[in-house]
């Protein structure tokens, strides 16, 4: 299987205008989803980009989420690891599709699928009679300036270090993350809330630094039966924009500023451009950014939603992001399932070190 790419072209908002529109889509609905973009150079020509599958400025959360996200809680619950990643400009709509508004209607990919894993949860629970338990647990970090921060802890006490990052496995963990089990959408949602806060209230302090963090919700799924445990990761990445500031500032030392904060996405497009070249060295490790999304490394499933806004303004960065996304599309990611854990024959007895070394497998 590839990584599967999915494009969603954003509204106009307020202050865009309908003749500024120069990003088409077609086939929304059909096999063959298209978007074209003309030349900047020559704009009587076009360019096209295939996709999975793309959503046009009608589509609505509930639309993507079910189409997109849904699917994948099936096979997290066999035991896959899955990976939703949004990439895109800043104010494209990484963060409305990801997180979203309050209201129901508004709310974005990750409410939904906390909700959908644990109405799942419940009906397993209800199936077995209660023989298997499902628990839920999240972490939430983010990495600026290729330093990995907890968002459980308030930015006035991290350490200006950050977290370290280690490969345990053959996947990427952070070390001293916090782990909050979660047993309700509405736990996961007040904790989500406060973990939100902190990316929030650094956002003040730093400029734009929301738009140039990356931020990761890993939530961790432990199946305990009797006799085995099977634990399976979700990752959902808002990645930090992915504007080439190096387009728009011209002095050498803004180069090599907005290069070190944007390095990762760099490396990130480096890295696909690598595997989709199928050359031997893949410079996964030359950010920390690239080393956990292990695009292409990990196994399970991924899908990347391409974020777009329609308008001429970001012209050059929307063909830049289209040109990514379309390598990416690419990329192979092998479904292999997390091997269950066989427990020992004392009941219940595992649980809490099972878990406690669980916590280490997170992306
Ligand atoms: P990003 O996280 O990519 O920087 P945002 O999610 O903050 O972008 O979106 C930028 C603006 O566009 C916000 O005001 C957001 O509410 C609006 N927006 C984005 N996508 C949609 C959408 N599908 N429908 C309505 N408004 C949207
Ligand atoms: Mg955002």
């Amino acid at each position: 299987m590839s990584v599967r790419v999915v494009a969603r072209i954003r509204p106009l908002l307020k202050q865009e205008l309908s003749k500024d529109i120069i990003v088409e889509s077609s086939g929304a609905e059909s096999e063959t989803s298209i978007i074209k973009i003309p030349n900047p150079r020559n704009e009587s020509e076009s360019y096209s980009f295939q996709f999975n599958s793309v959503y046009d400025q009608a589509a609505t959360q509930q639309q993507i989420f079910d189409d997109e996200v849904a699917p994948t809680v099936k096979s997290l619950y066999k035991g896959l690891d899955v990976t939703l990643f949004a990439y895109g400009v800043t104010g494209t709509g990484k963060t409305h599709t990801m997180r979203g508004g309050k209201s129901m209607h508004d709310r974005g990919v990750i409410p939904r699928l906390l909700s959908s894993i644990y109405r799942r949860a419940r009906k397993i629970e209800k199936d077995t009679a209660g023989e298997t338990k499902v628990d839920v647990a999240m972490s939430y970090y983010e990495i600026y300036c290729d330093r990995v921060y907890d968002l459980f802890e308030a930015p006035e006490k991290r350490t200006p270090a950050g977290l370290p990052i280690r490969d345990n496995g053959g996947k990427t963990v952070v070390v001293g993350l916090t782990e909050r089990p979660c047993t309700t959408l509405k736990e996961f949602e007040a904790l989500y809330d406060e973990a939100n806060i902190n990316r929030s209230t650094s956002a003040t302090k730093l400029n734009a630094h929301s738009s140039r963090s990356h931020a990761i919700l890993s939530v961790k799924v432990t199946q305990t039966t009797a006799d085995q445990v099977r634990i399976s990761t979700v990752s959902a990445i808002d990645l930090a924009g992915s504007e080439d500031n190096r387009r728009t500032e011209n002095g050498k030392d803004r180069m090599v500023e907005s290069a070190a904060i944007n390095k990762s996405l760099f490396v990130l497009a480096q890295c696909v451009e690598a595997i989709s070249k199928k050359q031997a060295r893949i410079p996964y490790r030359e950010s920390r950014m690239t080393r956990i999304l292990s695009l292409g490394q990990n196994n399970g499933i991924t899908v990347m939603i391409l974020n777009l806004a329609p308008v001429r303004s970001y012209h050059l960065d929307t063909l830049s992001s289209l040109n990514f996304a379309n390598r990416t599309k690419k990329i192979e990611v092998n479904e292999i399932e997390n091997q269950p854990i066989f427990r020992a024959t004392t009941k219940l007895d595992g649980v809490s070190s099972m878990s406690s070394n669980g916590t280490s497998i997170q992306r």
